[in-house]
């Protein structure tokens, strides 16, 4: 017996126009997940099956959980349409389970002899006779065992599991995700993924006042992301020279505002330099000084770009959560400092006036900087394999 994993592609059905790309997608998604392992993926309209060595269906099962765009799937014993075959392996299917069962057939080759309901009330008769430990519940049974028939195969399976939802990662195109080592950003950047956006992340450091852990921090968490797409391309940007300006030259309350102001300058020309349509961050709504309505609104001002909050209506604890459902929580809550933390003011303006903002900017040529900045940052590629250092490369 033959066993193959049943994908079906939920959410992604309901656009018609588009079906054909998404289940290209996602295939192609699949494969290169499931790379180096003995599979074979094939697809239809409505579903996708992958075919495997038994031996690595934990394995297969794992990475299938890790990839956007399956709602849910099932592990299915592939049989040939022949009544003593589907008879003889629904007997193995079903010979370990107890309590209650039912028989669900459902008869995608028309030519076959028995009709669907006729053919579950044989095969149910069939389990009962030879395992004493069930019994027949058409309600609100333990088990139901399904049966698809097919013209040549037929296919036996008892569970279905969910998968992750959402869409496949490139359906959607480019958006740069400021990430930080903090517990937020990767939240933020697992939703966009969730939604098929592809994510290249983008980190700002201040060395010497943040430290290369700080830094190994983002590439972990960034590696811990690649695990939900195939890669990312993180961008170090060195924020030492327009950081140490802003504090020289601007009213203290204004520090982290306008430094804020200074990162979306930058990442609206490192999306246009590396074809990002939008930012993604992990600003939540009244979360810090730098995120009430007023704030985000001065902040957001300095470009037309699309920002996504993907947790700003969320509580810190349901954040919280996520991020340690998406086991990027342990590596967040190490303590190396970035560089808000490290700057902070003690009385950070909560209501910001962008005339204020524009006044303090006027102190010194960020422009020019922003430039330097801009040429100086670091790409690095980070695939989920890649365990790495990476500081010899920077
Ligand atoms: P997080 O919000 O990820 O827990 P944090 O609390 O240190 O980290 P905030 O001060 O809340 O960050 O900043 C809000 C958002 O701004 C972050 O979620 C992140 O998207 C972005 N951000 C902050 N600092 C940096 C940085 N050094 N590099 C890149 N993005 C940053
Ligand atoms: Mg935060």
């Amino acid at each position: 017996m033959e066993k193959v994993v049943l994908i079906k592609y939920g959410e992604l059905t309901t656009k018609k126009g588009n079906r054909n790309f998404f289940i290209k997608t996602l295939y192609q998604n699949l494969q290169n997940k499931l790379e180096g392992l003995h599979v074979k993926i094939s697809r239809d309209i409505s579903r996708m099956y992958i075919e495997f060595e038994e031996s690595e269906l934990d394995t297969v099962l794992s990475k299938i959980n890790q990839v956007f765009g399956i709602h849910t799937y099932q592990v299915a014993s592939k049989v040939p349409t022949d009544l003593d075959e589907i008879k003889e392996n629904i007997l193995e299917l079903m010979k370990e389970k107890t309590g209650t069962f039912k028989v669900e057939t459902k008869r995608s080759d028309k030519n076959f002899p028995i009709l669907s309901t006729e053919f579950s009330r044989q095969m149910g008769g069939l389990i009962l006779k030879n395992n004493s430990n069930l019994s027949v519940d058409v309600h609100n049974p333990n088990t139901t065992l399904f049966i698809e028939i097919l013209e040549r195969f037929t296919y036996l399976y008892t569970d279905t599991y969910y998968g992750l939802g959402g869409y496949p990662v490139g359906t959607q195109p480019k958006g740069m995700l400021m990430l930080s080592g903090g517990i937020d950003s990767p939240v933020a950047g697992y939703l966009a993924l969730k939604r098929g956006v592809k994510i290249d992340a983008v980190y700002f450091e201040a060395i010497p006042h943040t430290s290369i852990e700080a830094r190994n921090k983002v590439i972990e968490l960034s590696r811990k992301l690649s695990v939900y797409t195939n890669r990312i391309n993180l961008h170090i940007v060195p924020f030492t020279e327009i950081q140490e300006a802003i504090y020289k030259e601007c009213n203290p309350e204004y520090c982290i505002t306008i430094m804020r102001r200074m990162m979306y300058r930058i990442m609206e020309r490192l999306a246009k330099k590396h074809k990002g349509l939008v930012i993604i961050n992990g600003e939540s709504i009244g979360q810090v000084a730098s995120q009430t309505l007023v704030s985000m609104s001065v902040i957001n001002n300095v470009t037309n770009m699309p920002v996504i909050r993907p947790v700003a209506c969320l509580d810190k604890l349901e954040i919280i959560e996520l991020a340690k459902k998406i086991n990027t929580y342990e590596t967040s809550i190490l303590p190396y400092e970035d560089c808000c933390t490290v700057f902070v003011p003690k009385h950070p303006v909560i209501h910001p006036s962008l005339e204020e903002c524009i006044r303090n900017e006027e102190k010194f040529d960020y422009e020019e900087m922003i430039q330097r900045t801009i040429e100086a940052t670091n790409t690095i590629v980070i695939r989920e394999k890649d365990k790495e250092n990476f500081e010899d490369l920077l």
